[in-house]
Formats: C-alpha cells, sequence, structure tokens
C-alpha cells in the first residue's frame, strides 16, 4: 500500500519534472534558433562596415553553435586570412578536416584548399605546395590547386616549375604567353648576373618565340649586346621596342643614351629622341631629353625643345623644366629665389600626381615592376608614369 503511494506521488514529479526540462530545453533551443539568424546578419554588417574583428567574433559563435554549417566555416577562415590571423585559419581548416562530421572527399578537398591558402599566407610554403600536388587529381578542385601552385612558384622564383604549371593550365580561353615569356626572361635574368650569356640568349629568343611582343626579352639582349660591348647591336635592339610598344620607350631612353655615348653619337641620338617625342608627344621623357640637351646642345635648342613641349602635352613637369632652363638669364637676387620656389612647387605637385599604375588593381607604385606585386599580374604596370 505504501509503495503504491509512493508511485502516486513521484509518478506525477517525473512527468512534471520532463514536462519542466522539456519546457527549458524548447526556450533555449528557441532562443538559439532566433540568435542564429541575427548573428549572421551581425556579422554581415560588421563586414559592410570594415569591423572585421567583431564580424569573426559574430562568425565564430554561430560555427560553435553549428558545425555543421560547413559555408559559414569556409566564410571565417577566409575573414581569419584577410584579417592576418593565418594561425586561426589553420586551426580551424585542421580541425574541420578531423571533424566528427563525416564530409564528403570534396567537401574535404576543398578544406585543404583552403588549409593550402593558409599555408601560402603564413609563408609555409612547403606544406603549401604538399596539399596542393595531392590535390592535382581532384575533379573540382584540380584546376584550382594548378592555379595556387603557379602564384606559390613565381613568389618563389622557381620559374621552371612555374613554366611547367602554365603547361598543364594552358586553354583556348587563355594561353598564358605573356607570363611564360617573362618566366624565360626571369631564367635569362639570372643567368645575366651569372655573366652566362649563351645561356641568357636562348631564354630570350624562347621569351620571343612565345611572344613576339616582349619588350622585356629586347631589354635584356640589349643588356647581353652591352655587356659584350657591342653597342651597335644593343642600338639596334634597342630600337625594335618602338614597334614591339611605344610605351615603354621611357624604361629605355637613357639605355640607348649609354649606348650612343660609348660610340660617340650623341648627335645621332639627339635625333632619335626628338623624333620620339615627336611621334610620341604623351611619353614621359622630357627631363631625361632636357638634361642631354643642355649638355651637348645649345641653349635656343633646349628651351625651344621645352616650349614645343609645353604646348604639346602641357604639365608641371615640362613648366618646372622651363624655369630651370631660365633662372640663370635672371638678373636679380630675388628673382632667382621666387622662381626657384615655383620650381620645387611644380616638382613637389609632379612627384605627388606621378605613379606607375596597374591596371588590373589600380595599384600606385614611384618604382615600376614587370609583375605588380598587389595582384601578381605581368606587365599590368603602365611604364609612362605621367601625372593622373
Ligand atoms: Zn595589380
Amino acid at each position: 500500500m505504501d509503495l503504491l503511494i509512493i508511485w502516486l506521488i513521484i509518478t506525477p514529479l517525473f512527468f512534471g519534472f520532463g514536462w519542466i526540462a522539456g519546457r527549458i530545453d524548447m526556450k533555449v533551443v528557441l532562443k538559439q534558433a532566433k540568435q542564429l539568424p541575427q548573428r549572421i546578419f551581425d556579422s554581415i554588417d560588421a563586414i559592410i562596415d570594415s569591423k572585421t574583428g567583431i564580424a569573426t567574433d559574430e562568425l565564430k559563435q554561430v560555427v560553435e553553435q553549428e558545425p555543421q554549417l560547413i559555408d559559414l566555416q569556409f566564410s571565417l577562415g577566409r575573414l581569419y586570412r584577410k584579417r592576418g590571423e593565418n594561425d586561426l585559419a589553420i586551426n580551424l581548416h585542421s580541425k574541420m578536416l578531423t571533424s566528427q562530421y563525416v564530409f564528403s572527399e570534396e567537401i574535404k578537398d576543398k578544406i585543404r584548399l583552403e588549409l593550402a591558402h593558409d599555408f601560402q599566407k603564413a609563408g609555409l610554403i612547403d606544406r603549401s605546395e604538399s596539399l596542393l600536388r595531392n590535390l592535382l587529381n581532384s575533379q573540382v578542385y584540380g584546376h584550382d590547386a594548378l592555379q595556387m601552385l603557379l602564384i606559390i612558384y613565381q613568389q618563389d622564383k622557381n620559374w621552371q616549375e612555374a613554366i611547367d604549371i602554365t603547361k598543364k593550365l594552358s586553354s583556348s580561353d587563355y594561353s598564358y604567353h605573356v607570363e611564360v615569356a617573362q618566366f624565360n626572361c626571369e631564367l635569362a635574368q639570372e643567368e645575366i648576373i651569372k655573366s652566362n650569356y649563351a645561356k641568357a640568349i636562348e631564354y630570350i629568343r624562347t621569351a620571343l618565340e612565345i611572344n613576339r611582343k616582349c619588350v622585356r626579352a629586347n631589354i635584356l639582349l640589349a643588356e647581353v649586346y652591352f655587356n659584350q660591348e657591342n653597342y651597335l647591336e644593343a642600338i639596334k635592339t634597342l630600337q625594335l621596342i618602338e614597334k614591339q610598344n611605344y610605351n615603354y620607350l621611357p624604361l629605355i631612353i637613357d639605355k640607348i643614351f649609354e649606348a650612343y655615348a660609348r660610340l660617340e653619337q650623341i648627335k645621332e641620338y639627339l635625333t632619335l629622341v626628338k623624333g620620339y617625342v615627336t611621334l610620341f608627344p604623351n611619353l614621359n621623357m622630357h627631363e631625361f631629353i632636357y638634361r642631354k640637351l643642355l649638355n651637348y646642345d645649345t641653349f635656343e635648342a633646349t628651351v625651344d625643345y621645352l616650349r614645343k613641349a609645353m604646348i604639346a602635352t602641357p604639365s608641371s613637369k615640362i613648366a618646372a623644366l622651363l624655369i630651370d632652363a631660365q633662372l640663370n638669364n635672371l638678373t636679380t637676387i630675388e628673382g632667382k629665389a621666387d622662381a626657384e620656389r615655383v620650381k620645387t612647387l611644380l616638382l613637389k605637385y609632379n612627384d605627388k600626381l606621378s605613379s606607375y599604375n596597374c591596371r588590373c588593381c589600380n595599384f600606385k607604385s614611384k618604382t615600376f615592376f614587370w609583375q605588380c606585386p598587389a595582384c601578381y599580374s605581368w606587365e599590368s604596370i603602365s611604364p609612362n608614369n605621367i601625372e593622373n
């Protein structure tokens, strides 16, 4: 009888506790369900406001609550990388690979690709390369792995491997001829440094066979001729660049001068470059030519050159050069000081506005690069650093 009473008391209590527990669980579940999308929206808002620290915190909490949301984990990994938190990205992707959730082989390959990105960003090139090499047979991510390997080999200056990768990547849509020609130029450059001119010329010829418009190949060939004291061939080679792409003439205007100077043919040089300026008035070669005219031509011819340039393509640089040319003709000390101040101001203005710009990513630099350091594109930086 006592047992029956106990059971009569316990049974409703048992159901009561169960009901309360159920209510509590439901509340938690409903709360989490409400919080989950809100945190994602908070994270998106933070990204829009460029507050990536807040965005990563919000995403991290969602990912911890819902580890099966794999795409969110990939987003979090990319955010870590963007913030330079490569160790956190490596940790996240490594954990994903050993997660209790059974991901498909395709998802695992994607995780490996992301991990390779993390290692590359962290400077652990060997580990990145090893992961990518293992992904080459992946149906879905093999191509991405090749593209990443191409970036890695370029960063590593492993030009031969880079050439091999482009052979696998090359298609009817994109031939990589500009890149491969540049890789051969890099190899040629290495040989020139070692004075292995025959080998350097081999690479240069290959570069020109692959891309006959490769200006850099002819610049390097001229360098070889110059080092061999064959100044006539150096001049002939540099003159080919006008036909290849005249925009690169500002890069070689000094090299052509050096070769003509060795042959003691300054007059011929001045005739040549004056022809270039007439044909291509927008090219930024005026200062170099002005200095040479000052040294090797008459004062009248020099000022006449600058006046014509000023009419054709007015710029603060040419205005400053005109003032510079006339400085000695000013008779008063005050007048000279005033002119100097205006000249300095114009040159400062020109320096502020002039840069080498990448047409792919708009990277700006005071130095010219064959490969953009920001987006890794080849020949994307304009060689003519005019005011802009
Ligand atoms: Zn760029």
